[in-house]
């Protein structure tokens, strides 16, 4: 746990979130800016700034985030149309947040290359 992490704060509940999914390895909130009808944060609990700072002692938890976003986008029925999984990696990547996470976008569908 980071003091100053927003997620780290989400998950620890000083800052409300709408949860759709918690267990012991991640939680999965509603981004609070949705770029689709469906766009759902899913967090590793454990703090790590991002993907690139990841090493083979997360291959586990690696592993179950994206389980759970298979098993998050079946249970909101959006499996069959398809879902967009995001992991935004540092600067050139996009990321604003500092805390692994992975965004589960559905509910629309998305061109590729994105922007
Ligand atoms: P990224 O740009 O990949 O780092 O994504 C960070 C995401 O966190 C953005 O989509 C934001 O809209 C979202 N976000 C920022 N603050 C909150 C918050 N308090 N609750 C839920 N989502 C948030
Ligand atoms: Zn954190």
């Amino acid at each position: 746990m980071e003091a100053n992490c927003l997620f780290c704060k989400i998950i620890r509940g000083d800052i409300p979130a709408s949860k759709v999914f918690e267990d012991e390895v991640c939680l999965a909130f509603k981004d609070i800016n949705p770029q689709a009808p469906i766009h759902v944060l899913l967090v590793p609990k454990l703090h790590v700034d991002s993907l690139a700072m990841t090493d083979g002692s997360h291959e586990s938890m690696l592993g179950a985030l994206m389980s759970r976003a298979r098993d998050l986008a079946a249970s909101l029925g959006v499996a069959a149309e398809g879902y967009r999984l995001v992991v935004n990696t540092n600067r050139d990547g996009g990321q604003t947040v500092f805390h692994l996470h992975v965004h589960l976008l559905a509910g629309r569908s998305f061109i590729f290359p994105p922007g």
